[in-house]
This record gives C-alpha cells, structure tokens and sequence, in this order.
C-alpha cells in the first residue's frame, strides 16, 4: 500500500538516487512473475480514420491534412501471414474509431484472423464501443483489448477531449470489457498539457480499482497539425517513473515499453524494460502506410519492414540482458514463478 504522499513524492522527485531505487524496486516486483522475459506483439495499423476529435491526437476527424487509409481484410490478413511466418503469437489490431468498421465488419475480421490462428492471441484497439459489440467481437474471437483511459481526472480529460467524449464512458467501456472476460489495457500518457502531479496520482489510483491486465504508458508528443502542436513534450524520466510505479501497483501487469517512448530518446524503450515494462509491439503493418498513421510526430520505425523491426528490437533486448520471448505472454493469472515451481515439486513429489 503506497499513501498518495509516497505515490507523489516519486512522481516529482527530480533525485537519481531516490529514481534508481524506483527502477530496482520495480524490476524486482516483475521478477517473480515474469523474469526477465519481454513479450512480442504484432501491432497492425489497420486504419486511420476516426470519428474522434481529440486535441493531441494526429489522426483526430478534424484535421484534414492527413491522408486517410484503411486495409483491406485481404491486406490485414496478409500482414497476420507475414508476422505469424516471424513468429509472432499476438496481433494488435489497432485503430481510429472508423465508422466503416460496423460490429459486422469487425467481428468478420477477427472471426477470418481466429479461423486461420486458433492458437493466436487477437488483440483489438478500435475505441469506444457498446458493451454489446465488445461481446459479439468476444465471441468472434478476441481476447484482449486496449482502451487508455487517456487520464483519470474528469477536468484534465475535459482539456484534452471534445464535450461529445467523457471520462465517465471510458471508464464504463473498460469495466464492460473486464465484464466480458477480455483482458484488458488502460494506461495514459504522460505531460499531456494541462496535467499535474495530481492527475497522474489520480492515474495510479484508477489503475488500482480497474485492475488492468496492460497497462501502457507513453510520453505525449505533439503532432504539428492538432491543437496542441506548440506544447511541449512529456519527460522521459517522468514517464519511466509513472511506468515503474504503475508496475509497483500491479506487479503481474504486462506493461509495453511504448514506440513513443522510443520516439523522445533513442533507448527509451530499453529504460522502460529497465523500470519495469514487460512488453514490446514491433510494427507489422503494410510499410506504405507506417507514415500514414501519424499519431504524433517522428514516430519511429516507419521505414523498416516487419522483419526489420522485429530483428532490430530482438538485438536491442538482448544487449540489455533481456531475453525475447515470442510466445502468446498471456497476464499471469495465477501464482507467481516461485509459488508455481513448489505447487510443481508438491504434485511430482520430487524436484525432478
Ligand atoms: N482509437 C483507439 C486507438 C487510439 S491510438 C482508442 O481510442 O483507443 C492509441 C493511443 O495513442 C491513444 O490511446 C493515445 O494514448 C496515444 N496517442 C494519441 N496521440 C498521441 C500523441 N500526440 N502523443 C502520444 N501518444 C498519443
């Protein structure tokens, strides 16, 4: 139990030693569960079109300087071959809040995807939906979804979001999710503008309750055609703190180290695995339209191919003495690794 002085007293302090110890301590609470193992995820970007407005974000319906695309399933599928033929377990489907995309649609998606992958995990990312389409998509065949909250503080989301979203109904759409029985992502990003030390408390606390299976954090960073163009980026240590503490909070949480973090400093995502983060999400979307799906600016990795960025991350991981692992890293729900090891001695009777 952390009191909201100590949970803030990280948040601020600007003292490496006392950073340090944070990291350490949030290396040590993954262990048991986790080792040092990082998990892959395929990311598909599979459209750019949203009905959404939000301020920060490059793919917001408002901003008309951004060229639109969406795949076809015939071109989703093709990128579920290439990365299922680099082995990967989980797919990311990921996207604006794109009217096309009716339940239907969806839901033929990822029943194509689950009839071709019946051992894959299929995560979906497409925003706000009625707790009735999560469930047809459910039953269609996913597992996983991810819905930031964004920020937990009702004010600060009402900076950051148009009068027609709210907080109160992403929260209701990730307890329908939990409900439903998918595992679910929240997370925020860190120095959105208008945010203080509070609001970020407030981020730890809605963690607690909803107690997410994922949880990803990422600094903001502005895109040049949305309203917060001019504001300044978040912090790298900050955001390494919020993702150490966030894995304090839920140890058995499996926590990506964000593309956007790699965006604001080179070794961004190694220092997020180094303070607790758990999860890498290489790109396996079509490289024609990387550039196009333009969240916020410089994000990385938009030249490479599939193969590329999983070979180039894989190397990276290594050289920091993690080990990749390309398996379906489902959240640990049970006991952890050490509990596991004696409930195996008990049920052998040896150690064998
Ligand atoms: N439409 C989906 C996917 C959103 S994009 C949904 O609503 O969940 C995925 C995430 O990118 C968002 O949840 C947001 O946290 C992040 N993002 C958007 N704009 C950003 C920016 N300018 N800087 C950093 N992260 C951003």
């Amino acid at each position: 139990m952390y009191s909201d002085a100590a949970l803030l007293q990280y948040i601020a302090t600007e003292d490496a030693a006392e950073t340090e110890a944070l990291f350490a301590a949030a290396r040590e609470a993954r262990a048991p569960y986790y080792g040092n193992e990082v998990y892959f995820r395929g990311l598909i970007e599979f459209t750019n079109y949203c009905r959404n407005d939000c301020y920060y974000c490059g793919i917001r319906a408002g901003n008309r300087r951004v060229e639109r695309y969406r795949l076809s399933l015939g071109e989703i599928l093709d990128c579920c071959r290439a990365g299922d033929a680099l082995g990967f377990k989980t797919f990311v489907l990921q996207g604006g809040e794109d009217p096309y995309f009716t339940d239907e649609r969806v839901a033929e998606l990822v029943g194509a995807i689950r009839e071709r992958y019946p051992d894959h995990a299929i995560t979906l990312s497409i925003g706000e939906r009625s707790r009735g389409s999560y469930e047809a998509f459910f039953r269609a065949g996913a597992n996983r979804y991810l819905l930031r909250h964004e920020t937990a503080n009702e004010a600060h989301y009402g900076r950051l979001h148009p009068d027609a979203m709210s907080l109160a109904k992403r929260k209701r759409c990730l307890f329908d999710l939990k409900e439903i029985g998918y595992q679910v992502g929240a997370g925020f990003m860190v120095g959105t503008p208008f945010q203080t030390p509070e609001c970020l408390l407030e981020d730890l606390r809605f963690l607690e309750t909803l107690q997410p299976h994922m949880v990803g954090i990422g600094p903001f960073i502005p895109q040049s055609d949305t309203p917060f163009a001019s504001a300044p980026q978040g912090a790298l240590t900050l955001t390494l703190r919020m993702v150490a503490l966030a894995r304090l909070l839920l140890p058995r949480a499996l926590i990506p180290a964000t593309t956007a973090l790699g965006t604001v400093a080179p070794d961004g995502r190694e220092k997020a695995l180094l303070a607790g983060a758990n999860v890498v999400m290489p790109n396996l979307s079509p490289k024609a339209v990387r550039k196009l799906y333009a969240l916020y600016d410089n994000k990385i990795c938009t030249g490479d191919e599939a193969a590329e960025c999983r070979q180039c991350l894989e190397g990276r991981i290594r050289s920091f003495g993690f080990a990749p692992n390309m398996a379906r890293g489902d959240f640990a729900f049970g006991s952890s690794r050490t509990t596991e090891f004696f409930e195996g001695i008990r049920q052998r009777g040896s150690c064998l």
